[in-house]
């Protein structure tokens, strides 16, 4: 069945139209491209960046500090303008703790979350003086030796896996059997552990779920997440200096998803907030959100290089494809495969349109971009755009799939 599709710039009002062309970056598309020098690539909004981070910090009370989980997009350019925006910077390897250091992260506003540390992560983390998320008791054991042999006491918070699940996400990441963190239930045994090992306790972190676009149930969460904390903050082996509850905070990607509402969420911290004043009076309440804050300022841009009609369906076969956007793909975690908003951008406001899939240039039906949408009419030359692309695109793929040259990304 044909699945037809709004357009939508009316949507997307991030990227305006200028003589019928996508702008990005106050560039015309056709231009960007040219200054690029190749397709495909992923193009990332500097004054969208900003403007979100500007709409959060009005919408969340002052207090809360604001941190970009950069596994969302890692790049350097963009680390290193989200670090002069944000408050810190979550880091999940040794690989992406250099990044955030190379791009001027404080350290004391960086932390480290991951299952499966390798010891001389840990190492690279205690040197570095940023906080890491504890996970296990194996990490307390090596942190307490890393310590002693380093003369520098490891600085840690204690990652919990919650006895409940953020209700209404995309993918969860706390409560049930999880890799992630330490069980509720073993918490006395590993905060006894950090303060026999003398490690520096600063904090918990609790991180129930991802891509959420239900205001109620990040509330809820964050109230569960509030309330478990100060409970095991009574065994803490000092008082809690960071408390991080998450984030999770979704974007719209498909027809029908409504925009996350910001105002009740930061009601509910300013809540919280004024109930930790008396409950945890050192505390600082850490937000970690990737997607939300780079997601929507990124598009990806392929050229078509053939158009082709197979038995009535028209297919447009482009340069780019699942290997370097393998969300679009609908393979990154997608249960069932819906488009992306996708555009043709040097014709976005074309009268002419026509239902076509998006096709990219690997042998594999999975390699899909958009299918049967209505789209403006496409021939060989133009540009698709993928919106929507800034958060798990290129370092979410598996570029050396089939052997095809890599994308471009700019900062622009
Ligand atoms: C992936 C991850 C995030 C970022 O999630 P988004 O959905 O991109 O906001 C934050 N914190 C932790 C611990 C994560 O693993």
């Amino acid at each position: 069945m044909t699945e037809r599709t709004p357009p939508v710039h009316a949507s997307l009002p991030q990227f305006p139209i200028s003589g019928g062309e996508l702008v990005v970056g106050g560039e015309r598309l056709s231009l960007l491209a040219a200054r690029v020098g190749q397709t495909p690539f992923y193009a990332y909004d500097r004054g969208h960046l900003r403007q979100r981070v500007a709409e959060l910090r009005a919408a969340l009370p002052r207090s809360v500090k604001l941190h970009y989980a950069m596994k969302a997009n890692p790049m350097p350019a963009v680390v290193g303008l989200m670090a002069g925006l944000v408050d810190g910077i979550d880091v999940a390897s040794a690989g992406e703790l250099k990044v955030a250091l190379d791009a001027g992260a404080d350290p004391r506003e960086v932390s480290f979350a991951g299952p499966g540390k390798r010891e001389i992560e840990l190492q690279q983390a205690v040197a570095s003086r940023v906080l890491i998320n504890v996970e296990s008791m194996r990490e307390v054991t090596l942190l307490d030796g890393i310590s002693q042999r380093l003369g520098l006491p490891a600085r840690v918070a204690v990652r919990v896996n919650p006895d409940f699940e953020l209700k209404g996400s995309g993918m969860k990441m706390g409560g049930g059997p999880k890799q992630f963190g330490v069980d509720v239930e073993a918490m006395p045994e590993l905060l006894a552990a950090v303060g026999r090992a003398g490690l520096s306790f600063e904090g918990f972190h609790l991180f129930a779920g991802s891509q959420n676009l239900r205001a109620e149930s990040i509330c809820e969460a964050q109230q569960k997440s509030y309330a478990l904390a100060v409970r095991l903050a009574q065994d803490a082996p000092a008082p809690v200096r960071f408390l991080n509850l998450g984030g999770g905070f979704g974007i719209p990607y498909f027809p029908g998803e409504q925009r996350l509402d910001l105002q009740p969420i930061g009601d509910n911290l300013a809540a919280l907030a004024a109930q930790a004043s008396a409950e945890l009076p050192e505390a600082a309440f850490v937000i970690e959100l990737g997607r939300y804050l780079v997601g929507e300022a990124g598009i990806y841009v392929a050229r078509v290089i053939d158009r082709k009609v197979s038995r009535g369906q028209v297919f447009l076969v482009t340069d780019g494809g699942l290997h370097h956007h393998l969300s679009a793909s609908g393979n990154f975690g997608q249960v069932v495969r819906k488009n992306y908003p996708v555009t043709i951008g040097n014709k976005a406001d074309a009268a002419l349109r026509e239902p076509a899939s998006v096709v990219g240039p690997l042998c594999t039906p999975l390699d899909l971009l958009a299918d049967r949408m209505d789209l403006p009419a496409a021939v060989e030359g133009d540009l698709v755009v993928v919106f929507q692309s800034g958060a798990y695109g290129a370092s979410a793929s598996p570029h050396g799939f089939l052997g095809h040259p890599p994308c471009v990304e700019v900062l622009v």
